[in-house]
């Protein structure tokens, strides 16, 4: 059980594949936190939008079904767990399929559509005991975070993770096309004109090259038990 005293909001962010997904969730399980991925909400409305064919250049029509579409975290969720219940059931899998990952840098830039995101995301907050991973959390989402933390790895690295994570899901995909695929992604996100991907001014960057989870995990715990001190 976590103590009283540890921050009641964790803000952890970084690029794809920094391993933000796998830490924040073992965190959140370590700390008896919620555990929210904001990646996985820009995710599920990319997925209902190419189901239903709206544009994914048009703002105002994506803005509109991100109003429309509910996600909650599941309230009998134990810490640490990762669905989101998306207008009222939990979509799993198929999120994380090239598919989606195509098309969700597109989505995600159009200011309709963070504007109805954020504003969920601040609500889930407010309940605090909350760990919550994306790209802009330290910096617009929660600021006042008491702990915000920045997660890096090279970007080869970073594909070599997400093609295991691919393989496990039973998608092959060739290191370099994966590679390209990120690194492009990386750019719409940090060269978008809102809330691109950076660093808050005091987040706390770590290098998780050559680290396995656990000694992440350990890094984040040190920043925790340093937050409170
Ligand atoms: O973290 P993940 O790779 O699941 O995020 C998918 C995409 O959602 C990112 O590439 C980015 O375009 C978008 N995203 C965002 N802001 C967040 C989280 C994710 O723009 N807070």
């Amino acid at each position: 059980m976590a103590s009283p005293m540890i921050p009641s909001v964790i803000a952890l962010d970084g690029p794809v594949a920094a391993g933000k997904t796998t830490v924040g969730a073992a965190l959140a399980r370590h700390l008896g936190y919620r555990f929210l991925d904001t990646g996985v909400m820009y995710r599920a409305l990319t997925w209902i939008a190419l189901q239903r064919g709206v544009d994914l250049e048009e703002g105002e029509a994506l803005g509109r079904l991100a109003t429309e579409t509910t996600m909650d975290l599941p309230p009998d969720g134990r810490p640490g767990e990762v669905p989101l219940v998306v207008n009222g059931s939990p979509l799993g899998p198929k999120l994380r399929g090239r598919v989606v990952e195509q098309a969700v840098s597109v989505v995600s830039r159009h200011p309709q559509v963070r504007g109805a995101l954020v504003a969920r995301q601040r609500e889930i907050a407010r309940g605090g005991r909350l760990v919550m991973v994306g790209r802009d959390i330290g910096t617009v989402v929660l600021p006042e975070a008491p702990l915000k933390v920045y997660l890096e790895a090279s970007p080869n690295e970073r594909a070599r993770r997400r093609q295991r994570e691919l393989s496990q899901q039973g998608e092959a995909a060739d290191l370099d096309t994966i590679l390209q695929d990120l690194l492009r992604r990386d750019r719409l996100d940090s060269e978008r004109a809102l809330s691109p991907l950076k660093p808050a001014p005091d987040a706390r960057i770590i290098d998780t090259q050559g680290l396995t989870l656990a000694e992440v995990v350990q890094e984040v715990l040190k920043l925790v038990g340093r937050a409170v001190a």
